[in-house]
This record gives C-alpha cells, sequence and structure tokens, in this order.
C-alpha cells in the first residue's frame, strides 16, 4: 500500500486565517449566530429584487425578458428576478473576455495573486450574507452554507499558493549545451466558460473561477438558475476585488440558450463544467468540433458506504446517516446506497434509524436547530415521490420516512422526511440512478468481497467510504474502489468531506473526465497549456 504520511510541504502544512466552520466541524459560535440572525433579516428584506448581468465590468442591460426565482423553503417569496439572457448577450460577453486576455495573462502571476486573494477577503467578511442568501436560495442550512463560504475563501487562497509553490509553472529543463537554454512554461489558453450547479453555488463556482482566473485566463461564468444571486454576488466579489471588466463575466439564463452558446461559440478556448452527468457528457462530446479544445467536467454520483462485519457500528450508523442526509442528500458527494454484511445488518439498520431520528430536524434552514431544509424545486419533490413509491411498489421496506410534509410550517415548501429502503434486491435502478435527494437504500451482503463488487457496479465513480477495523480489508477496498474520493472509518460522513488542500475532490468514469481533483494540487495546471523553448544566447 502505498505510504500515507503527511509532506511537510504545500497543504497541509498551510496556515490558515478562515474561522475553522468546516463541513467536518459544523460548529458555529454564539456570535456567529447573532451576526447570521441579522444577515437573514437584511436578506429577507432584499428578496424580490431585479438583478442585471455583468459584462465588461458594467451591469449589462439584457433585450430579453426576466425569469423569477421563488424560495424552495416558502414559494410564496420570489427571491429574485434575473436577465433570461439571450445568444447574443452571451456573444458580447466572450468578446469582452477575448478583449481582456492580453492584459490580465501578461499580468506576472503574483499579481493576479494578490487580486484573487484580495476576493477571497472580500467573500470572507460578507459570509454571513452569503449564507443566509444561500438558506432562502437553494434552503441550505445555516452551519452548512457558512462553512461553504469557508471553503469558496480557501479555494481559492489553495489556488493561488499552487501557483507560487510551482513559480508560475515556469520549469527550466536540462541544458542542450553551452549557452543554449530550455525551459517550460505552462499558459493561459484564452476565454473559459464557467458553468456551476446550484447545490454548491458558491464554492464550486468559486473554485472553477480562479482556477481559470489566477493562471492567466478570463472567464464568462453562468451560475445556475436555481441559483442566480449567489452567482451575482461572487461575480461583485470579483469585481470588487479589482478583477478588470472584462476579464471576468457574468451571464444569466436557461442552459439551451446561454450555456449552448457558450458551448458553440468558437472564441470560448476552454470549458470547465460542475453539474449532472447528462448535460456533462453532451458538453464533453460536443466541444470541440475544429481542434480539441480543453474541457472539464465534474459529473454526478451515487455514492455507496461497505459496512464490514467488523466495524464499529456505531460509528458507520452516524457517518452514513450524515453523508446521505447533509443537505437532503442533494450534494454530488451523498452516499446514496449502503451495503452492509449480514450478520451486522440489522443492528446497523436500527442504529440507522436511531441516528437519523435524532439528529435530523427539518424546518426552516435559517433556524439554528434545522439539519435539513427543504428540497430545491418541485422536481426534487417529484423525484422523491416516484422513488417512494417505486421502492414500496417493488418490495422494498420502508425502513424510516418516505413522505412529503405539508402540514403547518412546511405547507409552502419543498420539505420531504429522510427515506431509508432496506429489502430491495441490488440490482434495483435506486441502487443505480443519481437521485439527488435524502433518499438511501441498504443492501445486505454476504461477504466483503461481494461488495466491493457491488459498489463498483456503477457508471458513477466519485465517492466511496468503507467502515471496517479489518487493515487487510482496508487495504483493498482503497486498490480495488473504483472511485475518485475516497474514505475509511469517518464518522463525520462516510462519503462526504472534501476541503481545498486536506481532501481533493474529483470523480473517476461517469463521474469526471479529467482524473485531476478539485481543491487538490493538481487542479490548475489544467487551464494551461505547455510551451517548450529553447534559446541559443
Ligand atoms: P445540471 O447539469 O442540471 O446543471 C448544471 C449547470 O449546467 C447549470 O448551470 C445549468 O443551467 C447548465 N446547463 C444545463 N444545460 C446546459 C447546456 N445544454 N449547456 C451548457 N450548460 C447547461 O446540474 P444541477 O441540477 O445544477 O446540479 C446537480 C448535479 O450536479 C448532480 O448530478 C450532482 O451530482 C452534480 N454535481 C457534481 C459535483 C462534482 O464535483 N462532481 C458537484 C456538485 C454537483
Amino acid at each position: 500500500m502505498v505510504s500515507h504520511k503527511k509532506s511537510t510541504k504545500g497543504g497541509a502544512s498551510r496556515k490558515s486565517k478562515t474561522p475553522k466552520i468546516t463541513y467536518a466541524t459544523l460548529t458555529i459560535t454564539p456570535k456567529d449566530d447573532e451576526t447570521y440572525e441579522h444577515a437573514v433579516k437584511e436578506i429577507r428584506a432584499r428578496l424580490g429584487s431585479h438583478y442585471s448581468m455583468y459584462i465588461n465590468g458594467e451591469k449589462w442591460n439584457s433585450t430579453g425578458e426576466e425569469y423569477t426565482h421563488a424560495s424552495p423553503l416558502n414559494t410564496d417569496l420570489v427571491v429574485s428576478y434575473f436577465p433570461k439572457g439571450s445568444r447574443d448577450d452571451v456573444k458580447a460577453a466572450i468578446d469582452a473576455a477575448r478583449d481582456a486576455f492580453h492584459d490580465w495573462s501578461s499580468k506576472r502571476y503574483n499579481d493576479r495573486v494578490r487580486i484573487l486573494r484580495r476576493a477571497a477577503e472580500i467573500l470572507l467578511q460578507r459570509r454571513f450574507d452569503l449564507a443566509a442568501l444561500m438558506a432562502f436560495e437553494v434552503g441550505k442550512n445555516r452551519a452548512e452554507s457558512l462553512a461553504e463560504v469557508n471553503e469558496s475563501v480557501e479555494l481559492i487562497r489553495y489556488y493561488c499558493e499552487q501557483m507560487e509553490t510551482n513559480n508560475g509553472f515556469v520549469k527550466p529543463l536540462e541544458s542542450p549545451g553551452q549557452r543554449q537554454e530550455t525551459v517550460s512554461i505552462l499558459r493561459p489558453y484564452g476565454v473559459w466558460a464557467v458553468v456551476g450547479p446550484w447545490n454548491f453555488p458558491l464554492a464550486l463556482s468559486t473554485g472553477m473561477s480562479a482556477g481559470a482566473l489566477v493562471t492567466g485566463n478570463t472567464v464568462v461564468y453562468k451560475p445556475s438558475s436555481e441559483s442566480p444571486v449567489v452567482g451575482y454576488e461572487l461575480s461583485r466579489a470579483f469585481l470588487d476585488a479589482g478583477i478588470p471588466g472584462g476579464v471576468f463575466n457574468f451571464v444569466t439564463g436557461p442552459g439551451d440558450t446561454v450555456g449552448v452558446e457558450l458551448q458553440e461559440n468558437k472564441h470560448v478556448d476552454g470549458f470547465v463544467f460542475t453539474g449532472s452527468k447528462d448535460v456533462g457528457m453532451r458538453l464533453y462530446r460536443q466541444f470541440s468540433t475544429d481542434y480539441p479544445k480543453p474541457i472539464i467536467t465534474e459529473m454526478g454520483g451515487k455514492n455507496p458506504a461497505i459496512v464490514s462485519e467488523t466495524a464499529d457500528l456505531d460509528q458507520a450508523a452516524e457517518g452514513v446517516m450524515r453523508a446521505a442526509f447533509g443537505f437532503g442528500g442533494q450534494k454530488c458527494s451523498a452516499c446514496s446506497r449502503v451495503y452492509v454484511h449480514k450478520s451486522v445488518k440489522e443492528r446497523f439498520v436500527s442504529l440507522l434509524k436511531e441516528y437519523t431520528q435524532k439528529f435530523v430536524t427539518i424546518g426552516d434552514p435559517t433556524r439554528k436547530e434545522t439539519f435539513l431544509g427543504p428540497l430545491v424545486n418541485q422536481a426534487a419533490v417529484d423525484t422523491y415521490v416516484k422513488a417512494s413509491d417505486e421502492a414500496r411498489k417493488d418490495g422494498g421496506r420502508m425502513a424510516f420516512g418516505g413522505h412529503l410534509l405539508t402540514a403547518g410550517e412546511y405547507a409552502n415548501g419543498h420539505f420531504v422526511e429522510p427515506a431509508i429502503v432496506d429489502g430491495l434486491p441490488s440490482s434495483h435502478r435506486l441502487f443505480r440512478d443519481e437521485l439527488f435527494v435524502p433518499f438511501l437504500v441498504v443492501a445486505e451482503i454476504q461477504s466483503f468481497e461481494q461488495g466491493i463488487e457491488l459498489a463498483n457496479k456503477s457508471e458513477y465513480g466519485l465517492c466511496a467510504g468503507i467502515y471496517t477495523k479489518n487493515r487487510t480489508e482496508m487495504e483493498t477496498f482503497f486498490e480495488q474502489i473504483q472511485a475518485g474520493v475516497t474514505y475509511a472509518n469517518r464518522r463525520a460522513g462516510a462519503t462526504t468531506g472534501a476541503w481545498p488542500g486536506v481532501n481533493s475532490f474529483g470523480g473517476w468514469k461517469g463521474s469526471g473526465s479529467s482524473g485531476k481533483s478539485g481543491l487538490g494540487p493538481y487542479y490548475v495546471q489544467q487551464f494551461m497549456r505547455e510551451q517548450s523553448r529553447w534559446i541559443v544566447k
């Protein structure tokens, strides 16, 4: 097995000024609570505002219509009105990004790093507003949204450090002879499209954009239509930090106009996408036409956990519960299937139910005690209902939950119970399809080997976890599991917990195209191409 000793260089030794509210700790101080609650009031007062795009550093008045976005916690609350951008709007943004490329890419990398670090500071200063906004816009709870802002800050800082640690990716090579010099330089491509999902509306958009920007590219960014205000606030943070007009452009609107223009426009030199496998694969297949262009697609997951007969069942039950129901299973890293050894299954399921009952308080995500807010939209609720009906019809036992919540405070929002289903055959489609709702299926396994085999029987390969006290099983798991992000015996989350410079995050197979994870040491290089130089003096 490879050595897992910590390096003394790079990410692990970084000193961070960010308050340590990570996904793993999820603790906040009384002062944070107070500031957050104040921010909730402020953001509530701003709901229903009309917003614009940003092109070339200016607010951009599209001639098109607007679209309305309602809050998942109460659909009577309109969060925002945004322009439904047209293909012409996107063309204008791409032109602005092209014009800005020369100056931005010619800057010393330290100058870009300085500006981006300022953006990180701005996000940090605005973290309570951003977190409150995420509650109204996508239903994310207090601790998880504060953690997400911190992750965004750390992402920028980590990618800046990568530039510094690697000396801007300028590497002298072996001299070919007297008075001759050779060097390898990584250089930016040009204009990158950045397209993000709604579930980590700030962190993923920040990470992808920072990767493109710090390496000298310019950006046209499109957020998900479920989270445009967070996208707008990210754009404001970049512009307020001093990113020149044109270097970062913000366009809004549907995937099939705005997204498609980004995909088809010949002046877009690279594409970085995070979202579903369907959209990601379409982009991957269609982005390059005349010659190969770089495209990074991070996609979905159907993340398994294996519970072996030697597992600490208490640890396993809590870890699976947290990974399955944190943010309502609406994480690409959510655990959605568990393979449990037959000798411990009954006890495990009983503990899993206990933990779910104890921890998963459901309600308004801005309230301190809420673990689970609403699902993002009606389509997610429909997916949940369909899966629950199907599980019952096909002989599954609803070990926990499986119902919509529609009375009292839940009446106007997209609230559901967490669901745990037992007794379906492991070949059932609910073990295969990504649902992206709080819905967990449990299967019994006869052996550890069968657990690995079933875990790998998936088109996805994003995250996977194991609970075992057997060292050989653990090593075999790491060797054989087909997943980009792996965990052993983690109580804080069976399959969740990525953090910049600590636990990088990227998928294999149908979960990601590049094999180089975000949040990790090989990420920023993907936004550059190598130029090899030979100079005779
Ligand atoms: P989605 O694929 O529906 O949308 C993602 C983005 O693509 C949105 O901004 C959307 O407007 C845009 N889009 C849609 N059609 C497009 C087109 N034809 N051209 C260009 N852009 C288009 O995904 P979502 O519902 O926003 O997010 C949930 C999905 O994202 C899940 O599958 C989840 O697993 C995945 N995800 C993956 C990761 C990861 O790091 N691997 C992280 C978060 C989410």
